[in-house]
């Protein structure tokens, strides 16, 4: 099922309480610059303080040594735990890419950025659980031995990681494996900035910088832009590595992980379950947010109704900003990160382009999509492979910005642009099937009325009852002429009911 942005600009403008959300998030967010993306789309939904509906169970300390990498893949692959992030893939298969890449240098970034505006899970899992996320580092350090950490996040959600660097430091003061751990923390923007022009530099040779045997785990705030949290504008970011789409940069020695995913790993270690997650569960229409530990057997809509009951659309996908209408039986799969209720989208095909251009200018990829949509408008077939749709990240930035409220993004990918032409068309012709047809009935030689005229005014006996011996009796006394006209009528009225009911399909798919 593909999935599209379900909330669009002029949605959010139309919403108080999303428009709220999103104005507040955004002054909590560093800025950044456009140099990465011009988005910022902040969130549009808030953590709720009643968190969360459902819980994980937790252990009362967790093993300080976790396996080696050898080990830690098999009981990856054996658990067949997959990616947070919504992609579904397996987190094994990644681990083993790494590994065989037999890099010197190795980095691990932990992702968690969230950037869709509609997830909130991670920031709760950065508020709630980072313990375990610190622990999952850990083993993940110790398995395959990290040069640099670096956990990403957006905003004010490093302070949430604070509460456990006092431990981690402590830990590395005993120098319980001989390593030399540092932990920092760069909120002061110059420093960060300095460091990142620094990192950039270096990495124009595509090498990490080393800092001899130890590694070092760094907080690192990123800016509040979208698509910050992808993993190939995250490289770039931190470590100014600029990656093509189809590098794989595990080959490359640098892991990017989702912090649930790390979190997840943690808990593989101590034997604990893996076999459910945490998803945002979303109420579009009050900006509300929770939380939830679901496993795929779990109900979108039993759980929705639960928490959020009354009247509403319910979506589930990825994020809100790629998302479908959740089938009334759909579970919790691995690629669902996100459920909400909400009202009809406003997004649609039929809208025609406005030529704003706005499109362009919000895709992250640099395609463009103007030129896209107005290529395949006036051709359905046209080729634009010259404008590369093949590096399409499936960000939605480009539908969430449509001035026009159209599905951009669908159309980058090859569908839904003729629909408004076709609709047209196919209006064209039920209006005029159905003015011929209502012509034929009502004021033609055959009408009901020409038919009346033969039989005193009982006309074709189709909109009251009557008697059968009242009928026998008319009929008996009418004319040759007027039985004529009757069988025309009736094939008249016959083909009226097909355009009248294509009106009627098309007037409710507008
Ligand atoms: S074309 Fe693709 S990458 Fe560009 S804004 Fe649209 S969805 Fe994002
Ligand atoms: S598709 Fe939307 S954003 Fe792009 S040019 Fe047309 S109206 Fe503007």
């Amino acid at each position: 099922m593909s999935d599209y942005p379900i909330v669009n600009k002029k949605m959010v403008r139309l919403n108080r309480k999303l428009k709220k959300n999103q104005k507040e998030y955004r002054k909590e967010y560093d800025t950044g610059s456009r140099r990465m993306s011009g988005n910022r789309i902040g969130k549009l939904v808030k953590l709720s303080a009643e968190n969360p509906v459902k819980d994980c169970s937790e252990p009362e300390t967790y093993c300080e040594m976790g396996p080696d990498a050898e080990v830690l893949i098999h009981m990856v692959e054996q658990s067949g735990l997959k990616g947070m992030s919504g992609n579904g893939f397996l987190t094994a298969n990644k681990l083993k890419t790494f590994w065989q890449a037999q890099q010197k240098k190795r980095v691990l970034i932990v992702n968690a950025v969230e950037c869709d505006p509609g997830l909130v899970h991670d920031e709760w899992i950065l508020k709630e659980k980072a313990s375990a996320v610190w622990m999952g580092i850990e083993y993940l350090n110790q398995a395959f031995h990290f040069e640099t950490v670096m956990v990403a996040v957006k905003g004010k959600n490093k302070k949430f990681l604070k509460a456990e660097q006092g431990r981690i430091r402590d830990r590395s003061s005993e120098g319980r494996r001989d390593e030399n751990r540092s932990i920092e923390t760069r909120s002061d923007k110059t420093q960060s900035d300095k460091s990142r022009r620094d990192e950039s530099r270096g990495a124009e040779s595509r090498s990490l910088e080393s800092k001899g045997d130890g590694w070092s785990v760094k907080v690192k705030e990123v800016a509040g832009r979208y698509p910050m949290g992808e993993e190939h504008f995250l490289i770039k970011e931190l470590l100014g590595i600029p990656m093509d789409k189809s590098e794989i940069p595990a080959k490359s020695g640098i892991l990017v992980m989702n912090v649930q995913t790390v979190f997840q790993i943690c808990r593989l270690v101590n034997k604990l379950d893996t076999d459910a997650r945490f998803v945002t569960l979303a109420n579009l229409k009050t900006g509300e947010a929770r939380v939830a530990y679901v496993t795929s057997e779990d109900r979108i809509h039993t759980l929705l109704e639960a928490i959020y009951p009354g009247k509403g659309t319910y979506y589930a996908g990825h994020g809100v900003l790629g998302a479908h209408k959740a089938a009334k039986d759909e579970t919790f799969a691995e690629t669902i990160n996100f459920a909400a209720v909400g009202e009809d989208t406003l997004i649609s095909d039929q809208n025609l382009c406005k030529k704003c251009g706005g499109c362009s200018r919000r895709c992250p990829m640099g395609i463009s999509v103007k030129d896209i949509v107005l290529a395949r408008e006036k051709n359905e077939k046209a080729d634009i492979s010259r404008f590369h749709p093949e590096q399409c990240i499936h960000c939605g930035s480009c539908t969430f910005f449509c001035h026009a409220s159209k599905n951009v993004e669908k159309i980058v990918q090859g569908g839904g642009v003729l629909r408004m032409k076709k609709q047209k068309v196919s209006w064209i012709i039920a209006l005029v099937a159905f003015t011929l047809t209502f012509y034929w009935v009502e004021f033609s030689p055959w009408s009901s009325q020409a038919v009346a005229s033969y039989n005193n005014g009982y006309g074709t006996f189709d909109m009251k009852q009557y008697h059968v011996e009242d009928v026998t009796a008319v009929l008996g006394t009418m004319q040759k002429e007027g039985f004529t006209a009757y069988n025309r009528y009736l094939v008249g009225d016959s083909l009226f009911i097909v355009p009248y009911d294509f009106l009627l399909a098309l007037f409710m798919n507008t």
